[in-house]
């Protein structure tokens, strides 16, 4: 039976029986485990693959792949055809494979003898090293395993039992036990949304959340939904419907290209309404309560953050002369104020190809957001290097088509820039665009109405320094880790990736981790500007998978956006710019 599912991958080789192979090194020190390496044997499951071996009990666990063959799970057609079916085929089999792995775990002996693991999925239905399914129905699994010792002495009888039963087991266990009912929900729940974001440009919006969406999460710590939750009610205008190839059709809020403002009062959840639209760009597994709620792929939440480093960024359209003739055309800090990191941030977003930008009121810079009639008395344009927001906002709509969706419930200037104003009334929107219309005629801003200074300057994209790139640490030429969505250490360095909102999971963590490491091995080469380098490892996933460029064999990755990416880049102190001559 074995040798008929290696047979049916492919495989040339199979590097003989696993159980006499671990019984052979039985009492000797941990590494013997090292003879594995690299090694492929068969299991009835599949065909076990050593691709990295532990250097002692306590370190980082093995890392193992197995590759089961089409006609073990024998997933029909619809769970296979088309990339999206197949990754949301791959996240279901993970999120099923992880509690029976954790089952299967055990056995005594020192560390992490015994372990067996695959990496855990968030809300997001995202691509993953994890598990891969492949058009043909072959399913490739990455997970950690503890080969067993007693103190430092292999436990090749505990390694046999835990590999050739426990582990085959625990996945044949999930072949058996697939429910092809709720995988195919799971498939058709994302396939839908990918066909409402694509439906969102033809209809002019940036955004849809459908009615009877539970939008609240438990908590900043929980992801999950809020259990006694008011669900989206979109009002009657502008409710718009799309439709879904499973679903149907789907009635519910279209947040419309241009400038949309979420007023209304505090603790009404506007942060929440925004939220679920910064997160549309990646799509929910069933049950989260977001499931129908996308956005375009190119918003980009953007927030003050000062502190960071800023490299070589124009800031010209919101930072102006300031004191001691800085020049803000090509501008370098390593500790952004409020404002310049915000204005900092959102030339960064467009830069990368943002197509909206989200603001929250929560998280922005005040100065940076508005200055008031009162203000712009007091201190006179010609000494506030400030170009506020509330300036820029339509010329980048009307000039760049770039939308924006901004909670503001402080600052009503704001009417007067808006094309749509939601309003969230005890969590529920209702449009008073016509009302704020009638606000805004009423009270006029006078001198003081939002215009844009000037044109929206031309800046031509940076272009990354590869010496300014480096991952050394100590005697290790190498050196990449992700702590949580939280930081990317990088060679000497830790890059504050925490108040990205649209990073999600440890595992796009960790792949920017090695798309940074890429970068260094020759993408980066001091001629492609930072567009062309998004471009570059965007193709490069498209065409070969996450696999072309995660380091190997680990199946804890997930895949990034280029947003994500070059903002972790854009945080790196080290990193330095060439900024070609404004033409
Ligand atoms: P705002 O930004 O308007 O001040 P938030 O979005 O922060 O308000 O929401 C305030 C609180 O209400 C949060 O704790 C949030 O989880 C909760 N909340 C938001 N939307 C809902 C809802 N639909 N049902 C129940 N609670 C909600
Ligand atoms: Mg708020």
């Amino acid at each position: 039976m074995p040798q008929a599912f290696t047979r049916s991958l492919g495989f040339t080789r199979v590097s003989g029986d696993l159980a006499p192979d671990l019984h052979r090194i039985d009492g000797r020190q941990y590494g013997h485990y090292r003879d594995l390496r690299g090694r492929r044997y068969a299991l009835d499951s599949g065909a076990l693959t050593f691709e990295h071996i532990q250097g002692d009990p306590f370190a980082a666990p093995s890392r193992l792949r197995v590759d089961l063959p089409a006609g073990l799970l024998r997933l029909p057609a619809w769970a296979r055809d088309g990339a999206d079916a197949r990754r949301a085929c791959a996240d279901f089999l993970q999120r099923a494979m992880r509690p029976a792995l954790a089952a299967a775990a055990g056995g005594a002996g020192s560390g992490r003898s015994g372990m067996l693991e695959i990496a855990a999925a968030g809300q997001e239905v995202l691509e993953r090293t994890g598990v891969v399914v492949g058009a043909d129905g072959a399913v490739r699994v990455r997970l950690s395993a503890g080969l067993p010792a007693a103190g430092r002495r292999i436990l090749g009888r505990a390694a046999s039992e835990l590999l050739t039963r426990r582990l085959d087991g625990a996945l044949r266990h999930v072949a058996e036990r697939l429910d092809f009912d709720v995988l195919r929900t799971h498939v058709q729940v994302v396939e839908d949304q990918v066909a409402l974001r694509a439906q969102l440009g033809e209809h002019g919006l940036v955004a849809f959340l459908a009615d009877g969406s539970i939008l609240p999460r438990r908590s900043g710590a929980d992801p999950r939904p809020l259990g006694a939750a008011l669900p989206l009610a979109a009002p009657d205008p502008p409710a718009v419907e799309l439709a879904a190839p499973h679903a149907g059709t789907v009635r519910g809020l279209g947040i419309r290209t241009g400038v949309t403002l979420v007023a209304g009062g505090g603790y009404h959840g506007k942060s929440t309404l925004l939220q679920a639209i910064a997160l549309g760009v990646y799509d929910h597994s069933p049950g989260d309560g977001r499931e129908r709620c996308v956005s375009a792929h190119s918003l980009v939440s953007v927030r003050a953050e000062d502190g960071r480093s800023v490299r070589g960024a124009c800031l010209t359209p919101f930072i102006g002369a300031l004191p001691l003739g800085r020049d803000t055309g090509c501008f370098d800090t390593d500790d952004a104020s409020g404002s310049t990191s915000q204005a900092a941030a959102i030339v960064e977003a467009l830069e990368a190809g943002a197509t909206g930008l989200l603001i929250d009121e929560d998280t922005a810079a005040t100065n940076f957001m508005i200055r008031d009639a009162r203000m712009r008395r007091l201190v006179p344009g010609t000494d506030e290097p400030i170009t506020p927001f509330i300036d820029r906002v339509r010329q980048l709509w009307q000039e760049r088509g770039v939308s924006s969706v901004l909670v503001v419930g402080g600052a009503g200037d704001y009417l007067d820039v808006a094309d749509c104003v939601i309003r969230m009334d005890a969590y529920q929107p209702r449009d008073v665009t016509a009302q704020a219309r009638e606000i805004a005629n009423a009270h006029p801003l006078g001198d003081a109405a939002p215009r844009a200074p000037g044109r929206w300057p031309h800046a031509p994209p940076r272009i990354p320094l590869p010496d300014s790139l480096d991952p050394r640490r100590g005697r290790r030429p190498e050196r990449v880790r992700a702590v949580r969505t939280r930081a990317i250490e990088f060679g000497p360095e830790e890059i504050d990736v925490s108040l990205l909102y649209q990073l999600v999971d440890a595992a796009q963590c960790r792949m920017i981790g090695d798309l940074l490491l890429g970068l260094t091995r020759g993408l980066c080469d001091g001629r492609r500007d930072l567009p062309r380098i998004l471009a570059a490892l965007d193709a490069d996933l498209r065409e070969h998978g996450l696999d072309a460029l995660a380091a190997p064999g680990f199946g804890d990755r997930a895949r990034p956006r280029g947003f994500e990416v070059a903002a972790a880049l854009n945080r790196l102190r080290s990193l330095r710019v060439a900024r070609p001559a404004v033409d």
